[in-house]
């Protein structure tokens, strides 16, 4: 580790779909990549923020099986094996035990996928959202998928309820953006070089839907939703750089693939 935190993004695997699906009342095909954040602290190790698609993700047949039948197709998803994160973090040169954090945005199926691959990390996240995608309502059972987490019910986690500093240092925070979901969380990096970014996972899908507080269907509140565009907006007020997980253009202008912020 250098003596200065960096983060890059990698690409979980990709889906393409109508726009309609990531932002209400848009059309036309889009396809969005599924980002997860490796980030180097220099005290305190390596942290993953998000995990992306699980590995099955990249094989039709296995697909089937994990996901449920057709569901691969119906995501539009191109993933390949390489992209799921125990393999990004492979090509970057790390071990999976190199892991020490791992901060979940929330658990829809594209940012727990990857949970297995780290038993002995430490899981940062917010107790109501841990909670939650253990008992989904009914019409958010589709984005949670049980088999991405059934198996981490001795893990070892950190619950939160809102905001915290996580390693009390100011490097890094945590930000509750409930909204898309209901214990949904948003990291706050203090670059040296680069300055504050938020990574607002999925906040917002688009910077276009942020920019005309557009929603999505899958958003488990509309008004929870909206308070946090506000939120965000106070940041953006503030100078400080915000991202999404599944903009295009946001995955382009950051660092990626080992290419790093700092
Ligand atoms: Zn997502």
């Amino acid at each position: 580790m250098g003596n200065t935190l960096r983060v890059t993004v990698v690409n979980c695997g990709s889906m393409t779909f109508d726009r309609s699906v990531v932002m209400t009342g848009a059309s036309g095909d889009i396809t969005i990549p599924t980002a997860a954040y490796i980030i180097e602290h220099p005290r305190h190790g390596l942290i993953l923020f998000d995990t992306g698609l699980n590995y099955h993700g990249a094989d039709p047949e296995e697909a089937d099986v994990y996901w449920g039948r057709g569901l691969r197709d119906a995501l539009g998803c191109s993933m390949e094996r390489d992209q799921a994160i125990d393999r990004q973090l492979d090509k970057l040169g790390y071990q999976l035990a190199d892991v020490r954090v791992v901060v979940l945005s929330h658990m829809h199926f594209d940012h727990a996928g990857g949970m297995c691959h780290f038993p002995n990390a430490t899981f940062v996240i917010q107790k109501k959202e841990l909670q939650y995608a253990w008992w989904p309502d009914e019409f958010s059972k589709g984005v949670y998928f049980y088999n991405d987490y059934r198996e981490t019910r001795n893990y070892r986690f950190v619950q939160l309820n809102g905001d915290v500093d996580l390693f009390h240092d100011g490097t890094v925070r945590l930000i509750a953006t409930p909204g898309h979901s209901p214990g949904h969380q948003s990291m706050l990096l203090q670059l040296k070089n680069r300055g504050p970014l938020l990574l607002g996972a999925d906040a917002a899908h688009l910077q276009d839907a942020y920019r005309t507080f557009s929603c999505m269907p899958f958003d488990w509140s509309i008004e929870s939703a909206t308070e946090t565009y506000h939120r965000i907006r106070q940041l953006s007020l503030a100078q400080v750089e915000v991202v999404f997980s599944h903009d295009p253009d946001d995955y382009d202008r950051l660092p990626h693939d080992g290419e790093w912020a700092d």
